[in-house]
Parts: C-alpha cells; sequence; structure tokens
C-alpha cells in the first residue's frame, strides 16, 4: 500500500455546529460503522460525553471509501469545539494534512469557528469549507458562504451545502477529502520508523496504548521501540487502527494513524508529543524526533484532594491514567493541614475542571475535594520578595503584600450590531477594557477587549450570553500580566476557618462578594442538629455573617415497622452521600458550594 490512497483530516467547527454529526454520517456512507450499532454522535464514546451532549475527547476513526474506481484510507479524527478543549484540536491538527471547516448555516462563523481555523492555518493544512444544517427553515447558507469566503479568500464554488442530519450533500464532502486534501508525504516506508504520539489511554492489560501518527517507517507487532524523550524500551505489544473501536492489524505504515501497545505500566514513560522510535534508533533519537507539541499552559488551578484521607494513592493512580487520555491536565503533589495530601492542578478552563473532577469520580471511582479555583497571581512581597501564588489558602496576609500581579486575556467576541451596547456594558461590569472592532458585514462584527482572566472565569461568558439571546460567542488568549488590588477573603463556618473556600476578591468589591458568599452558603449547606455560623473575612476581621438555624434530621424516622434492611441501606445510603461532601469538623458542605461561590 502507498500512501497515495491515504488522507488524514479533522472536523473542525464551533461547538455544536454538527462534527460529530457529520462524523456519523461518513460513518455511515463508508460502512465503517453497522447500521443496527449506529446511534447519533456515535463517536463521542464517553458515557459523559453522551450525557452532556458535547464532545471531550478526539476521536479517530479509519474509514475505506471507493472515489473513481481506487479505494481510499480515510483516517478523521473528531475534534471537541469548547474553548477549554482547544488541546485537542491543535494535536489532532498535527496529524493530518487537512480540515473541513464546518459553519453551521443558522449560525453562521462564530468565535471558536475562527480559533480553530487559525489553528488549523498555522499547521499549513488544507481547509475544506462546508455550510452546515441547510434542512433548517432558517438557514442561510448563502450568507454563511459570503462570511465563509471573506474570511478564507476561497473561490465561492469551493464551498460544500450539507444537511449533516439529513445526509444531503456528505458525499461530495468525502469526494472533495480525497481531491482536495493531499495525501501524507511519506516517501518511502523503507525509512526508520518516526512516531508521533498525539494522544494515548491505559489499559489495565495491554498498559499504556499510544495513538499514534506515522511519519515515517513502520511498525507491526513486536517491534522493539524506545520513546525518544523519556528514553522508555518497548515492545509493541498489539497494533492496529481505529473502527473506532480499536482493531489489530498487521502492521502501521507512514502517512497512516492507529494504535500501537506499548505494554508500559507507568503512564509517565509514555507522552503525547513524544515520537516512538525503533529501540536501534536509541543514538540518533536527538536528530529523530519530531518536533512534538507546545507545552501547554494552564488557565485555572484548584486543590483535588482524596475525600478519604487515606486514599491518596489511588487518587495519585487515577491522576496519572488520567492524564494519559487529558494532556492538558497538569498536577504536582500538595498537602493542606486540613484536607491533607493531595494534588494543585492546572486546568484549561472551569469546564475542564469539572469534566476532570466527573471522570475521576467514574471511570476511577477516586472521590475528589476540589477547592476553590484560582488564576495564577504574581505577587511581590513587602519583604522584596517575589513570589507565585496558585491558590487562596496560600495567598499572603494582607499586611506581607507590597503588589500583586494577575494575567489578562485578549478577549475576541462574536457579537451582532444591535448587542453592541449591552456587550460593552458587560465587559467594563468585568473590569475589561475596549480595543477594537472589526466587522465581517455590516451586521456582525468581532469586538476586541482585554479582561482579567479571572473575569472569564467567573460568569461573562454566561452574562454574554444572556445580554445577546444567547447570539455573541468567544475566545480568548493568555496576553501578559498587570497590576490587581486584590486580597484573600476568608470564609468560617462555625468559627472555624474553611481553607478549601478561601478565595481572592477585588478590594473594591469585597464587601459584596462576602454578602453574597455568606447567603449562598447558608442555602447550600444541609442545616445541622445545631447553629451554625457562616461567615466571611479579610485580614481576620468579619465583614459579612448568616446564621443556619438548626434541625433535627432522622432519617430513619419516617420509616416504621422493623425493617431492619431496608433501614440499614438508607443509612449506608446517607454515608455514601456524606462521603462526596467535605467534612469540617461537625459541618459536611456539598461539592457544588465550591463552583456555586464562583458565580457573581
Ligand atoms: P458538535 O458539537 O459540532 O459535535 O455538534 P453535534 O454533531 O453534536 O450537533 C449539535 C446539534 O446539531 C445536534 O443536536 C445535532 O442533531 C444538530 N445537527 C447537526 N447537524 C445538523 C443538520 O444538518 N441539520 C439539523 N437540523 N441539525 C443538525
Ligand atoms: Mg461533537
Amino acid at each position: 500500500m502507498t500512501s497515495d490512497i491515504i488522507r488524514n483530516f479533522c472536523i473542525i467547527a464551533h461547538i455544536d455546529h454538527g462534527k460529530s454529526t457529520l462524523a456519523d454520517r461518513l460513518l455511515e456512507v463508508t460502512g465503517t460503522v453497522e447500521e443496527r450499532r449506529m446511534r447519533e454522535q456515535y463517536l463521542d464514546q464517553m458515557d459523559l460525553e453522551r450525557e452532556r451532549g458535547i464532545t471531550i475527547k478526539l476521536q479517530p476513526v479509519r474509514m475505506e471509501y471507493v472515489f473513481e474506481g481506487v479505494q481510499y484510507v480515510i483516517n478523521l479524527i473528531d475534534t471537541p469545539g469548547h474553548v477549554d478543549f482547544t488541546y485537542e484540536v491543535s494535536r489532532s491538527l498535527a496529524a493530518v494534512e487537512g480540515a473541513i471547516l464546518l459553519v453551521d448555516a443558522t449560525q453562521g462563523i462564530q468565535a471558536q469557528t475562527l480559533a480553530n481555523l487559525y489553528l488549523a492555518l498555522d499547521q499549513d493544512l488544507t481547509i475544506i469549507p462546508v455550510v452546515n444544517k441547510i434542512d433548517l427553515p432558517n438557514a442561510d447558507a448563502e450568507g454563511v458562504r459570503q462570511e465563509i469566503v471573506q474570511v478564507l479568500g476561497c473561490d465561492p464554488e469551493d464551498v460544500l451545502f450539507i444537511s449533516a442530519k439529513t445526509g444531503q450533500g456528505v458525499d461530495a464532502v468525502l469526494d472533495a477529502v480525497i481531491q482536495r486534501v493531499p495525501p501524507p508525504s511519506a516517501p518511502s516506508s523503507e525509512e526508520t520508523l518516526t512516531a508521533l504520539i498525539f494522544d494515548s489511554v491505559y489499559d489495565e492489560y495491554m498498559g499504556v496504548i499510544a495513538y499514534v501518527r506515522l511519519m515515517t517507517g513502520s511498525a507491526e507487532r513486536g517491534d522493539d521501540l524506545f520513546c525518544a524523550a523519556t528514553g522508555a524500551r518497548c515492545e509493541a505489544e498489539e497494533v492496529g487502527f481505529f473502527r473506532p473501536q480499536k482493531q489489530k492489524g498487521k502492521k502501521l505504515r507512514a502517512g497512516e494513524i492507529g494504535y500501537i501497545a506499548t505494554g508500559l505500566k507507568d503512564p509517565s514513560q509514555c507522552r503525547v508529543g513524544d515520537t516512538i522510535l525503533l529501540a536501534s534508533e536509541r543514538k540518533r533519537a536527538r536528530a529523530l524526533a519530531l518536533p512534538g507539541y507546545r507545552e501547554v499552559k494552564p488557565m485555572v488551578f484548584a486543590g483535588l484532594y482524596p475525600s478519604d484521607g487515606d486514599e491518596y494513592e489511588r487518587l495519585r493512580d487515577a491522576m496519572e491514567k488520567m492524564h494519559l487520555t487529558d494532556s492538558a491536565l497538569t498536577f504536582e503533589p500538595d498537602a493542606s493541614s486540613v484536607l491533607g495530601f493531595g494534588f494543585r492542578c492546572g486546568f484549561l478552563g472551569l469546564l475542564h475542571m469539572e469534566i476532570v473532577r466527573e471522570r475521576l469520580e467514574r471511570e476511577y471511582d477516586a472521590g475528589v475535594i476540589v477547592t476553590s479555583p484560582s488564576v495564577e497571581y504574581r505577587v511581590s512581597l513587602a519583604s522584596g520578595e517575589d513570589t507565585i501564588v496558585h491558590s487562596p489558602q496560600s495567598f499572603p496576609d494582607p499586611s506581607l503584600i507590597d503588589s500583586v500581579q494577575e494575567p489578562w486575556v485578549s478577549v475576541d467576541i462574536f457579537t451582532q450590531q444591535k448587542y453592541i451596547g449591552p456587550v460593552m456594558d458587560s465587559v467594563r461590569a468585568f473590569r475589561g477594557e475596549y480595543d477594537r472592532t472589526e466587522y465581517l458585514d455590516t451586521d456582525r462584527l468581532l469586538v476586541h477587549v482585554h479582561m482579567p482572566l479571572s473575569s472569564i472565569l467567573v460568569d461573562f461568558y454566561d452574562t454574554l450570553k444572556r445580554v445577546t439571546s444567547g447570539y455573541a460567542s468567544m475566545s480568548y488568549q493568555l496576553a501578559g500580566y498587570r497590576p490587581a488590588d486584590v486580597q484573600r477573603m476568608d470564609i468560617l463556618i462555625a468559627e472555624e476557618p474553611v481553607p478549601a473556600l478561601a478565595m481572592i476578591v477585588y478590594k473594591d468589591e469585597a464587601y459584596r462578594r462576602a454578602r453574597v458568599v455568606v447567603k449562598k452558603l447558608k442555602e447550600i449547606i444541609p442545616r445541622q442538629q445545631f447553629v451554625v455560623k457562616i461567615q466571611a473575612a479579610i485580614g481576620g476581621k468579619i465583614i459579612a455573617a448568616e446564621r443556619l438555624s438548626a434541625l433535627r434530621k432522622d432519617v430513619t424516622a419516617k420509616l416504621y415497622g422493623g425493617d431492619v434492611t431496608r433501614k440499614r441501606k438508607l443509612l449506608e445510603k446517607q454515608k455514601k452521600g456524606k462521603k462526596k461532601m467535605m467534612r469540617h469538623g461537625k459541618v459536611s458542605i456539598p461539592h457544588e458550594a465550591y463552583l456555586a461561590l464562583l458565580k457573581k
């Protein structure tokens, strides 16, 4: 087999523009998935993805398709659209030669359309512009085509019209992939193996399974292999392809996308971005290693602790395995006087953080407590030292601080002319600053602003959606540090500070935030058998307080009769429920508390 008959591509789009649905149609047209096994958004294989209706993980799949009498091998990688999972997109793009840029005909180009398009152009990929959802009555296919032409500078005829739902036009998409996307430039399979690891998972039996794109050479079962960066030796215990389930194959060749089961039991030995080589090429490892990926910069940090103090080892194991399938997650050991041993983790955003927590609980059965998330602050101390602070808990006392700097982001907001007033009001309310405006056409515009990253993490996005009736979209990038007038606010429950609930607030908002927070906590914390005081304090001074009145709660009271098993079950259920909460002295604080506190 030569590489001429291989095509590798991704689908990129703003969230909900139909990537996974188009992938479904491609799986059908190519007969990759049997009809009776087909279900919507087939490539969203995680339960969590299906429940939430969003793609979290990249997912490769190999399809076969006959075009003008020639059978082609087409590798598709479906990617997530949400900004928190951009790293999945950029890694996918490095493994392919082309990208379908999918745009919803009722929405037009949106912020993530552009952000992902720029990523693809950075990699010099061939772009196939496609307008989707033309079956909808309010579709404006022609208008969206014009937008695309303007942004891409392509010919109007290059833009395809489809309905991923009905399947209309989908064949033409495959034809375009074959005609327009160049085959991988892999001159000869006699060259030595270089395989880019773009993703990985841990398998109880086979160890680390590396998802690879072979740039040169070939790999088969039994090959002695070597990871260029970590130096780990391993043997290819199995090689194969994604259909989309793993299917054993004989040999992976230059230009192909597939997997190599390495047998490595230590997840840290096989890293995403590393290159797999033949063990015999050890000496040339440096010269052969592929450029890999730039390190991702975490945007938001939070502490993760086992909800059961003695489960630290279990959690560490789970985190390492999790990191294999989510290489944007960063973590390092951390210890807290109250929560014990745990990890300080970096995430790309709050959704990412939430997903990590849920996956740890579901997939690894590791109960965790997440402390309130924070950005990275640069603190100059009065003593002349500089330090970096990632958590409210370790934020120094006001008396020790000289000055603080916080990260800012440049934000691109897509909106319509009529919403520009409310959009700018929200930007100002979240401490942002206007930069400039670009017009896509007379009605649609891209507003560039600068904002503190912490504002984005709070609920700027929800606000933006609200004031534009769901229309606006945005993307953002880190853009340096600026001075910030902030302090640590402590939360006391039953007169004891709860380190995990401490937060960093702007001085001029402190009183207002304090009142909101104690009130919200009062709603969230279940009543106890005794009165609980909830207070907010800055530098030891109480600035807001609420009182949670007592309640006598006896869950078994309503169980009449002597059904002991039922009683025991109920008590056990309650005990489990308790595990999900953080115990603080005699008071349990539910998980939602941490996230709820973020909202303004
Ligand atoms: P993704 O986030 O880009 O992967 O988008 P999905 O494939 O999950 O689709 C988002 C929503 O749009 C789903 O409810 C789909 O059923 C719907 N959808 C996708 N393509 C079409 C289409 O061509 N026509 C219509 N009417 N709905 C579509
Ligand atoms: Mg999807």
